[in-house]
């Protein structure tokens, strides 16, 4: 070894034994945050190199000072059933970083929501709004409120609720929500009013994801499904694949889901299977999306319920079965977890070439691990599923302009982004000498200009 290698090698060594540092003292802080922790592992691990390389990040604090969030608000919500009783939920909004704009971030209702999961997205956020390229801090919220099952007028008077606290604390420059798991234009709407009417003024960019008819913006709804097979597709045409005659699996059949098949069958491919949290569906022919349409979007009904309009489909009564089906392309765009270590091998034995992840973390560090050893083309869902709060920056954009722009302009520009994610994310990779490792190349990208405004800004 000669000087200049030893050199690099003790660099590198004290960058490690600094980023063992620092996760076990987060490890500490945050006992049980189970979820936030892998996500902070995940980052902190690939950033090496660039502390190697960069030692003001270290001498500045600002992994410290970034797995730190700035502000965490943690609220009752309660509100009346439609039987009489009184029901109580908890509320959270995670502000974590603003380095580089607002707070901006989705609220999920769910009942697995509670801190860990919100500070895992809230964490993950920071780096992929980043990515985009667009003037957009991180930031995410929810509560454990079920949406399953409840009226319409129930989910009115938990949003109301939900809104009666959450309305101090956000704001067109302050921190502006939208939807996650749960969230759609339907609870925007009634966060949107409740906030209007407290605050006595319609200020349009509080909210993303809104009604097209009050703000909201086109292609907003197909962004994140879009933009996911946006983004495989530049992956894939780098590596002479393409989708058109592929076999493609996208599990859940949410928002994300619904509009990456839409875009994948555009483009050729045959999506045969879809899931929710009950189960899956696998239909040889290809999904009739119509019927997921109908079923999801408007009748509210579970999956299982396509398989009676469809009798040659075979209805599988627990949704990680889907990663059991053979395919050429993965897109998980379900939930967080959903590919463990013993999936990712499944997967692999069936021929699996390609995985784009559509839901935030839906692979464990086992699995990516796998991918990676096995040079499956991996996008990594920061990098990957980022079209959607890209277009909500639209939206941003259109609201404090006054403007709407058409479908076709927003649609295009989301092109752009999603194509200049995956070139950055590229050459971060290859600049910090793991070429080719978008998940490398994306947490690098997405850490290296929070880091630096953070550093100009001083500390605060
Ligand atoms: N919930 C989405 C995400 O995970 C969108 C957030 C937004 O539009 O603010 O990125």
């Amino acid at each position: 070894m000669n000087t200049i290698e030893a050199t690099l090698q003790s660099k590198r060594e004290t960058a490690k034994q600094y980023v063992k540092k620092i996760y076990n003292a987060t490890e500490q802080r945050n006992p049980h945050e189970t979820e936030f922790l892998q996500a902070v592992k995940e980052i902190v691990d690939s950033l090496i190199p660039v502390l190697a390389r960069q030692p003001q990040y270290m001498k500045s604090g600002i992994l410290e000072r970034l797995l730190e969030p700035e502000k965490v608000i943690s609220f009752r919500v309660p509100w009346v059933d439609d039987q009489g009783n009184v029901q109580v939920n908890r509320g959270y909004r995670v502000q974590f970083n603003s380095a580089l704009g607002p707070y901006k971030g989705g609220l999920r209702f769910h009942p697995s929501v509670n801190a860990s999961i919100v500070k895992f997205l809230g964490f993950e956020q920071i780096f992929k709004n980043s990515l985009t390229g667009q003037p957009i801090g991180g930031g995410k919220g929810g509560s454990d409120f079920d949406p399953k099952g409840k009226s319409d007028m129930e989910i009115m008077r938990f949003c109301q609720s939900f809104m009666t606290e959450l309305y101090q604390h956000i704001g067109p420059e302050t921190d502006v929500p939208a939807g996650d798991t749960g969230v759609n234009a339907r609870e925007i709407g009634y966060m949107f009013g409740q906030y209007k009417k407290l605050r006595g003024a319609f200020e349009a960019g509080v909210l993303t994801g809104k009604g097209l008819e009050y703000g909201g913006s086109l292609a907003r709804k197909e962004a994140t499904g879009y933009g996911l097979v946006y983004f495989v597709r530049e992956m894939m045409k780098d590596n002479d694949l393409d989708f058109n005659g592929s076999n493609v699996i996208v599990s859940g059949s949410g928002n994300v889901s619904i509009y990456a098949m839409e875009k994948a069958m555009e483009f050729g491919a045959k999506v045969v299977a879809c899931s929710d949290s009950n189960g899956c569906i696998y239909d040889e022919n290809g999904i009739n999306l119509d019927t997921v349409k109908e079923l999801k979007e408007e009748d509210n009904e579970r999956i299982s319920a396509y398989a009676e309009k469809h009798p040659h489909a075979q209805y599988l009564e627990d949704c990680n079965e889907i990663w059991s089906i053979p395919c050429d392309i993965a897109l998980p765009c379900a939930t967080q977890n959903e590919i463990d270590g013993k999936t990712a091998e499944t997967l692999l034995t069936n021929g699996v070439k390609v995985v784009g992840e559509g839901a935030n973390m839906p692979s464990t560090i086992e699995a990516i691990d796998m991918y990676l050893d096995n040079t499956i083309l991996f996008a990594p869902a920061k990098a990957a599923n980022a079209g959607g709060v890209a277009v909500s920056a639209l939206e941003m954009a259109q609201n404090s302009s006054k403007l709407m722009w058409s479908f076709e302009k927003v649609d295009a520009r989301l092109q752009e982004i999603m194509k200049d994610i995956y070139q950055n994310s590229m050459q971060a990779a290859s600049d910090y000498g793991t070429p080719g490792n978008l998940a490398a190349g994306a947490n690098i990208a997405g850490f290296v200009k929070v880091a630096d405004a953070m550093i100009e800004q001083g500390v605060i």
